[in-house]
């Protein structure tokens, strides 16, 4: 099910999404890209990236998350109180969201409860509704 993810087909992914495949783009982008759906915070993927010695600042790493989301690459999940995650899965989905370790999954195959969209003020448009579901280990 894992198909090796080559720097050379994510330089091509920044390109379509119109970046320029910088080296740091490149490295940062294969880290995020090539073990399938997931979501990362700054911190979680600099982390990876002092691990493979990839020379790169927290900053720069926050940076280029934010312009692979402007290049519609990521999807930005905001959990107040808590941090932001970058979402390699960029299509309309919900997350659990586990308030004991402030981890995020996907929920799949599953009809949003969100059944009719609410009117936007005069001169307003919906771009997207999130939904999160937050949980709570059963109290036994
Ligand atoms: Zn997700």
């Amino acid at each position: 099910m894992n198909h090796p993810v080559t720097d050379d087909m994510i330089a091509e992914r920044l390109k379509a999404a119109g970046l320029r495949p910088t080296r740091q783009r490149v490295a940062l982008g294969t880290l995020l890209f090539r073990n399938g759906d997931r979501h990362v915070t700054a911190e979680m993927l600099h982390d990876e990236a002092v691990r493979d010695h990839i020379p790169v600042s927290l900053a720069t790493v926050y940076n280029t998350l934010h312009q692979f989301t402007e290049a519609g690459l990521l999807r930005e999940v905001a959990i107040e109180g808590a941090k932001t995650y970058f979402d390699t899965n960029t299509s309309n989905h919900m997350h659990f969201y586990f308030e004991h370790n402030g981890e995020l999954m996907d929920i799949e195959n599953q009809l949003s409860p969100i059944v009719a969209a609410p009117e936007p003020p005069d001169g307003m448009e919906i771009s997207r509704i999130d939904v999160l579901v937050r949980l709570v280990r059963k109290s036994e």
